[in-house]
């Protein structure tokens, strides 16, 4: 039986972990952020954090190879289940393309993969990211905006609407490292989507520059149904 993964592809600030979120409330998915396994193992102080921690906080990527056997164990784990998988983040370079394209072939060929684009201009992914505020509970990492008109407003002043931990920045989201950030996401898009293409994989388009409910209706139109 086929198992249905997507890989959430845009920017920084494009909504790709918002949008993970929602699918996962809305219906039961599992969802890996790299960027979330990155900053756990930093927290953990474990020893691929050790190793990580001066990259991420740089806005650089990590190796590729470490990057998918991260995956690889994490895939290990869902593909026992049959629910609907979501890859936030990753593949992000060519070669982690070929990684993943190959590693699914040999050991998960179950999966049915789809890319979902979230298209968005450099200065709303920079206004987005150095206004966002992240739960600081880990299990939840739950993302709200400082912008009155984003509709990601928390009702209580700096606490997570979902499980009432304090809301905190990332260590990687200022204008300074957004920029890198930007920077090196830009470098690899094109070449990435062109091997995605490739490989046969289908991509799903549209903007996330509108508020994340009408993002989700989009996605759902478009892909679910
Ligand atoms: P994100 O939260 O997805 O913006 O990721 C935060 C940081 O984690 C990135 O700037 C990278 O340093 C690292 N990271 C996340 N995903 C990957 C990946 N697929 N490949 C390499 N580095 C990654």
């Amino acid at each position: 039986m086929s198992q249905k993964a997507y890989i959430f592809v845009g920017p920084p600030g494009s909504g790709k972990g918002t949008l993970s979120k929602l699918c996962v409330d809305t219906f039961g998915w599992l969802q890996l952020s790299t960027g979330n396994l990155c900053r756990k193992h930093i927290a953990e102080q474990t020893d691929i954090g050790k190793q990580i921690d001066f990259i991420i906080k740089s806005g650089k990527l990590i190796d590729d190879q470490l990057m998918t056997d991260m995956v690889d164990c994490w895939l290990e784990e869902v593909t026992t289940t049959n629910t609907t998988l979501i890859l936030d983040g990753f593949p992000r370079t060519v070669e982690q393309v070929k990684r993943f394209v190959e590693m699914t072939n040999s050991k998960y060929p179950q999966l049915e993969v789809q890319v979902i684009r979230l298209l968005i201009s450099d200065d709303v992914a920079i206004d987005r990211v150095v206004t966002r505020y992240v739960c600081s509970n880990r299990a939840c990492q739950a993302v709200f905006s400082a912008k009155n008109d984003s509709g990601l407003g928390s009702k209580k002043e700096m606490v997570c609407d979902y499980c009432g931990s304090l809301l905190g920045k990332r260590t990687d989201d200022t204008e300074q490292v957004m920029h890198n950030r930007l920077q090196v996401y830009r470098k690899h898009e094109s070449d990435m989507l062109a091997c995605l293409q490739k490989a046969h994989i289908p991509v799903v388009e549209f903007t996330g520059e509108m508020p994340i409910e009408d993002v989700f209706n989009t996605f759902v139109d478009a892909v679910i149904r």
